[in-house]
């Protein structure tokens, strides 16, 4: 599999590119845009969750608690204390980053049901759910950010099997073939249990039609078309060597000629009424 550098920069630039489509295609106010690439760049790493003792799970546990905690924070702060504010903000990152950590281990195994499409689709619904409970986001930017994550994950599952390397090292693995799969052969219960969590986050998800209308507008996507190259030249930089051989070509085109030909005079004159009889 690729290391965890490797897929923090392809996950972020799958995600920049995206995100830079979605400027362009002027759907949602920039600083909705910023998040939903972050969930995008957080795809892109969140399979590899389930590496016991390992650096890229202890990055994720910490920033993932990180998250929580202020997501949390932010929407109690207005009715809490500042005392009520800190014990929440600390009891939640404490909880994610050692409770939820010991427990998740104890229940997954490396390469399993975590490191499937099914747990990509879950994910994907529970940040569709995050960003319209928690961040209050409105439904059609909350499903942008949770197909960004969907895209970032199976991105992820993609690169895993390109490279088929070990995550901390890099010796070639014979786990080549197990990365990107739709859900966990070996592990049939936990696929079972991950579907049913995936079908169980998609029945509370809020409205999805703002967003298919949104993706499937025909005049965004010809917009999008016309947009796609830049129409003169790039960043508007004139190439000046272009006009330089044009314009001497102009004037030798334009020879000075003598008269014209006189227009023949034989045209019919213009009959004129004849006076009226008294
Ligand atoms: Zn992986």
């Amino acid at each position: 599999m690729a290391n965890f550098p490797t897929h923090i920069v392809v996950g972020t630039i799958v995600a920049g590119s995206l995100a830079t489509l979605t400027l362009a295609a002027d759907v949602i106010a920039p600083e909705n845009l910023v998040a939903v690439t972050l969930a995008g760049s957080l795809g892109s790493v969140l399979p590899d969750i389930d590496l016991k003792d390992s650096r890229p799970s202890r990055a994720l546990f910490a920033g993932l608690a990180v998250f929580f905690s202020f997501a949390l924070l932010f929407h109690f702060a207005p009715h809490l204390s500042i005392a009520e504010m800190w014990a929440l903000w600390l009891g939640t990152l404490l909880f994610v980053r050692y409770g939820l950590h010991t427990a998740f281990h104890r229940l997954t195994s490396h390469r399993g049901v975590w490191h499937t499409w099914i747990a990509g689709l879950a994910s994907a619904f529970a940040t569709v759910l995050a960003f319209y409970y928690v961040f209050d986001r409105p439904d059609g930017v909350a499903w942008l950010a949770g197909g960004f994550l969907l895209i970032g994950f199976l991105t992820h599952l993609v690169l895993d099997e390109i490279y088929s390397v070990d995550v901390l090292g890099n010796h070639i693995k014979k786990s080549f073939g197990t990365a990107f799969k739709p859900f966990d052969r070996r592990n049939p219960w936990g696929s079972a249990v991950m579907a049913a969590a995936a079908v169980a986050l998609l029945l509370v998800t809020p409205s999805f039609t703002t967003f298919y209308d949104g993706i499937t507008s025909r005049p965004m996507w010809t917009a999008l078309n016309d947009r796609l190259l830049p129409k003169d030249t790039w960043f508007g930089i004139m190439l000046k060597r272009d006009r330089m051989i044009a314009s001497p070509a102009a004037e030798a085109g334009a020879p000075v000629t003598g008269s014209l030909p006189a227009p023949d005079a034989t045209g019919a004159p213009a009959a004129s009424p004849p006076p009226a009889a008294p």
